[in-house]
């Protein structure tokens, strides 16, 4: 952004006119609050009237493919390119399409929060969540002491990854694990006044471990900190930790937000503001983070999402509220089953009244605008699982090479039911000792339950493991 406060007349013309496109933007935004969650993912901003007036008519979110925009004149240019007008001006930067994709966003994961957001859509999750910590990994002072932050070592391999080795081990920056994301005095013996930030993911993949997001929340303001949020296998339909006092939350649009399997993406939400002491010399860093990002790293690392994904993602989401209802109760059903199997020695999922985590989970895992009948929403626990097979580590891949429905893949959150070893493919990077930490042993299935009738699904499971 441009330090000089004067504009040239030609300049404040173009600003003057912006007022009005605002304007009705924020109009629109209000307006779409009022609605409740299904009818935000089915339109988003786009209205009937920027179909007619700007888009032919089309009743779908235009695709536009062109990298950069043209403008009248050299006036218009200036303003846009200072951020002082709405304008895409380049895709590395912004995108219409991505526009309506990252609006849509901010109001499912803000909805009935009571708090507003901003979102920034990225080319991959992993992409997401970089944006997300990077910014507050930047040195404040010469001779600063060693700055660290806090994480739940349950999260996705890439992840750990991503902290592990560039962050710890490329840039020195400390990353102090959490083993038991559950337990809060584990978090705060782990914070001092050098921890950046808290992060955490729940459920997280594939342990379904899972962590009291307010009070994690309320002890990372008492340190003036944000806490950052992976909620990729619960999406805001089962889940909005902005709710909870959660800075910024972060997702793989690859996974159940879109299901679809066509598309890689990520997202990062923030509340506004966020809690930071980090200084910045934007506004936006507190005020908007989100934003602030999209202004600033992003448009100067690169993670673009890419306007064909992004179009992908915005249709896939429309119907996100009824797919995690499906899907949830799908898995409850395969999970209550393989529960009783007798080759089964453990299965790890929120759903399940025998998992220790399960009275926690309750407590924030609701499909949104459900009723129960009692005026309380439905409980409901996304579609990832995870069961231990009875033996040695070979009869876990036994009973995997015998699926004949289920695909073997290492992706999850699908319509099609998928199953992965973890501690051989997601997290085999991660090591022997910190799969252990984590919990991950070989004899560890994980399953996503997708659309298909369970009943399907459970056939497939019973006769694999009746290959042992
Ligand atoms: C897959 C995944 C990611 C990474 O997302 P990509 O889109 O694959 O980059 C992050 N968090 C969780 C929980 C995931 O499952």
């Amino acid at each position: 952004m441009s330090d000089k406060q004067v504009f040239s007349p030609g300049v404040k013309k173009y600003m003057e006119d912006a007022k009005k496109i605002y304007a009705q933007r924020e109009a629109r935004v209000v307006r779409m609050k009022k609605f409740k969650f299904d009818t935000i993912a089915v339109h988003g901003l786009y209205s009937i009237e920027e179909a007619l007036n700007k888009n032919q008519g089309a009743t779908i979110e235009p695709l536009y493919l062109a990298t950069s925009q043209a403008y009248h004149d050299s006036d218009e240019l200036e303003a846009a390119l200072d951020y002082l007008i709405p304008a895409w001006t380049y895709t590395r930067y912004a995108n219409p399409t991505t526009y309506y994709l990252e609006w849509t966003l901010a109001l499912l994961e803000s909805y009935r929060t009571g708090v507003d957001a901003s979102c920034v859509a990225t080319a991959s999750g992993i992409s997401a969540i970089a944006s997300a910590v990077d910014p507050f990994l930047v040195k404040q002072k010469k001779g600063e002491e060693q700055i660290n932050f806090v994480s739940s070592i349950q999260i996705y391999g890439g992840s750990f990854q991503n902290f592990s080795v560039r962050k710890m081990q490329e840039r020195g920056i400390e990353v102090r694990w959490v083993l038991h994301p559950e337990d809060i005095e584990e978090w705060k013996t782990k914070i001092d006044e050098n921890t950046r930030f808290l992060y955490a993911e729940a459920p997280s993949n594939p342990q379904q471990s899972f962590c009291d997001v307010k009070t994690i929340a309320d002890l990372a303001h008492m340190w003036e900190i944000p806490l950052i949020i992976d909620t990729t296998c619960a999406t805001p339909a089962l889940m909005r930790p902005l709710a909870y006092g959660a800075d910024i939350v972060v997702h793989s649009l690859t996974k159940s937000m879109t299901s679809g399997g066509l598309a890689i993406g990520g997202a990062m939400i923030s509340r506004k503001p966020i809690t930071t002491k980090v200084k910045n010399d934007s506004p936006l860093f507190k005020e908007s983070f989100a934003e602030y990002v999209k202004h600033l790293p992003y448009r100067d690392n690169g993670p673009a999402a890419s306007p064909v994904n992004a179009l992908f993602t915005l249709n896939d989401m429309r119907t996100l509220r009824s797919k995690m209802d499906l899907l949830s109760q799908n898995c409850q059903k395969v999970s209550e089953f393989l529960s009783h199997h007798p080759r089964v020695y453990q299965v790890d999922y929120l759903g399940l009244q025998s998992s220790c985590l399960h009275k926690l989970a309750k407590k924030y895992m609701k499909l949104v605008d459900s009723d129960d009948g009692n005026g309380n929403e439905i409980n409901r626990y996304g579609h990832l699982m995870s069961f231990r097979v009875d033996g040695p580590p070979e009869n876990a891949r036994k009973v995997f090479d015998n699926l004949k429905l289920i695909f073997r893949a290492t992706d999850l959150g699908r319509i099609k039911s998928l199953a992965t070893i973890p501690a051989i493919s997601t997290h085999k990077q991660q090591g022997k000792e910190a799969r252990r930490m984590a919990d991950i042993p070989p004899q560890m299935i994980r399953l996503c339950v997708g659309g298909e009738n369970p009943d399907d699904i459970i056939e497939d499971l019973d006769q694999a493991l009746r290959s042992l």
